[in-house]
């Protein structure tokens, strides 16, 4: 199993509490979630580390759950990104995932 790129699951915080609500409350209730949607990218998700360890309220049980609200999917797929291409390249990004997630 590779280790996220994103977050450091040993801090034991939410992923997104912290990032949109300056939470830094530590959880045990820590979920993982792989940030690219679909089996292929699941897998792309594990090899590259792209994946988030959240709350049940930002999981998948509250309004802003990244599985209930897109808007929630494409802020982790940017940062994804970001970070993805702060150790790979752009033009690498675009060969695996052949999206732009930034443009949005
Ligand atoms: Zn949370
Ligand atoms: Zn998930």
């Amino acid at each position: 199993m590779s280790k996220s790129i994103l977050h450091d699951k040993k801090e034991g915080t939410c992923y997104l509490c912290v990032l949109q609500n300056q939470d830094y409350a530590l959880r045990t209730d820590l979920e993982e979630h792989h940030v690219m949607p679909g089996t292929a990218n699941r897998r792309l998700s594990e090899r590259y580390g792209l994946k988030v360890y959240l709350c049940r309220q930002h999981h998948r049980e509250g309004p802003g759950a990244v599985h209930n609200n897109i808007q929630q999917q494409c802020f982790l797929q940017k940062k994804a990104q970001e970070a993805f291409e702060t150790r790979h390249s752009h033009a690498e990004w675009m060969r695996i995932f052949g999206r732009d997630y930034t443009a949005f």
